[in-house]
């Protein structure tokens, strides 16, 4: 079944009353080159099991079960079901877990359907939760190799600019700090039926196990983060002042023992640098 056929498509909503809910992302891939592409470049082969967020009609889904040992894909509207039984129904290493994926606990289902597998994320993400989604996969440290993920343009450039840059943000230090963060390739946006407002991106982040930084405390570190770039293109003494509750003198002197231009804004900083303020700021308490 051709899940790119606009004419299939619509056949399959009208045969199982089904209707798109803008809500949920729901912006299905029509471009016939963008799956296989994800599914390659995501790492999908044989000894390795997929997991997938979000399957819409089950166009993703159907490449990574042709070359993934196992696929498990969480998708939070039931009223896909039928349509998935029918599309997916020739791919017995498929299952689809109806759940918010907000809601699930990942460790525990990778856990249980993958075993000690190698397993990949591979997902075309609904907008509203692309960074929850990924920071979830990154924090929780989910037992996978890589995060190939669909998301919109402007997303894609903030999650893999490098820190130490303009276009840098706490989420891009979120992201470099568990995982080398890769932009594949773009995706216009004539390639999905509804066509959204705006163009998408396909990137890669490869987790990382050891990221070269010795971090003591990492809590301490990401509030030092989120508050350096509260006031991105200002001076970022003043939110971490504020955060933390350390006077701007003595969080001055932290600034000088850690190298740090008390002038400094969030963007000029390297990862390292800002470890090295935490542990600055660390061994004064
Ligand atoms: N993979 C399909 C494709 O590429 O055509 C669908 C992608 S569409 C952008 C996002 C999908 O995620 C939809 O099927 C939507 O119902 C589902 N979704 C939205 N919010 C979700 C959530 N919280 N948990 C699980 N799935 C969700």
């Amino acid at each position: 079944m051709q899940l790119t056929n606009i004419g299939v498509i619509k056949d399959l909503f009208e045969r199982h009353g089904f209707s798109f809910t803008k809500s949920l992302g729901q912006n299905f891939l029509i471009n016939p080159s963008v799956c296989p592409k994800i599914a390659e470049m995501g790492g999908c082969k044989s000894g390795v099991c997929a997991l997938e967020i979000g399957t819409g009609v089950g166009v993703l889904t159907q490449e990574l079960a042709k070359r993934c040992d196992k696929v498990v894909a969480v998708e939070i509207d039931t009223g896909l079901k039928p349509i998935l039984e029918e599309t997916l129904a020739e791919y017995d290493n498929v299952e689809v877990v109806f759940a918010d994926v907000m809601e699930t606990d990942l460790k525990a289902l990778i856990t249980e359907k993958f075993g000690d597998s190698e397993v990949v994320v591979c997902a075309n993400l609904p907008y509203y939760i692309t960074s929850p989604v990924i920071m979830r996969v990154l924090e929780e440290r989910l037992p996978v190799k890589a995060l190939t993920v669909m998301v919109q343009k402007e997303a894609a450039d903030r999650i893999c600019a490098k820190p130490g840059t303009r276009d840098c943000g706490a989420l891009s230090c979120g992201v470099s700090y568990y995982s080398e963060p890769k932009l594949l390739f773009k995706v216009n946006r004539g390639s999905f039926m509804p066509s959204p407002n705006v163009d998408s991106a396909v990137i890669r982040l490869d987790i990382t196990d050891d990221n070269g930084l010795d971090v003591k405390d990492e809590k301490l570190f990401f509030r030092i983060v989120k508050a350096a770039f509260t006031q991105r293109r200002k001076q970022m003494i003043n939110p971490i002042s504020a955060e933390l509750g350390i006077p701007k003198a003595e969080l001055a002197e932290l600034f000088g023992g850690a190298g740090i231009k008390q002038t400094a804004r969030a963007e000029e900083l390297t990862l390292k640098n800002f470890a090295a303020l935490c542990e600055a700021i660390g061994g004064s308490r």
